[in-house]
């Protein structure tokens, strides 16, 4: 297979006096030319990681788990720019950051302190508009709802149905197959319209596997 998928294990995040932990995983998808990282994990000011109780694993950590560093790092997708996910970004000062315009502008205008951890002095990011390839076989699909900007990942391996790695669209299993008008935790849509349209775009692609940022489990299709 051309393309692969390897996830790494980045943090932990509870509330305190909660024993329910959840995990923060990141992805490194390998192709022909290089490495590419789907999410960096955790980092932030104190005031924005605010009362989660972080486990935290330094992302050149969780990638000498998989024998890498972060020079073989190409490129960077930011499914979007929450603190569990472009916290750990100014690791990888040689890489462009791919994200949504949308998404940059919003996590600007609402996380003002948080963005010195993305939004440092030479960063690059190469600013997307809606769906876009990355490096062929590898896309972004716009998935908003969760937040305004956020994408999701497709990674075709030549084998017919596209894996995806779907972010914060849906944080576990339980939001990606349940009914369209379920509960949601508190966080999961900022808005409810198009996080329901995104869901249901997702779900037409007919995915083989679905990766999740925040629940070990795979779902299969
Ligand atoms: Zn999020």
């Amino acid at each position: 297979m051309a393309l692969e998928i390897k996830r790494l294990h980045l943090a932990e995040l509870g509330s305190p006096g909660d024993d329910e932990r959840m995990p923060v995983h990141g992805f490194v998808i390998t192709h022909p030319g290089g490495a590419v990282l789907v999410d960096t994990g955790v980092g932030g000011p104190d005031d924005v990681i605010g009362d989660w109780v972080a486990v935290n694993v330094a992302v050149a950590d969780a990638l000498a788990e998989l024998d890498m560093s972060p020079a073989d790092i190409s490129l960077v997708i930011n499914t979007h720019l929450h603190f569990d996910h472009c916290g750990q970004n100014a690791v990888f000062k040689h890489a462009p950051f791919y994200v949504q315009r949308a998404e940059l502008d919003r996590a600007r205008r609402e996380s003002p302190r948080l963005a010195g951890w993305f939004d440092f002095a030479g960063a690059r990011f190469e600013l997307l508009d809606g769906d876009a390839e990355i490096v062929p076989g590898l896309s972004v699909i716009a998935t908003p709802g969760h937040t305004r900007g956020h994408q999701s990942v497709v990674v075709r391996g030549g084998d017919g149905s596209p894996d995806l790695l779907i972010g914060d669209a849906a944080y576990t299993p339980r939001e990606y197959t349940g009914p369209v008008d379920q509960e949601l935790p508190p966080g999961q849509a900022a808005d409810r319209p198009s996080w329901e349209a995104s869901i249901g775009r997702v779900r037409s692609m007919a995915p083989a596997r679905v990766h999740f940022c925040h629940h070990t489990d795979v779902v299969h299709g």
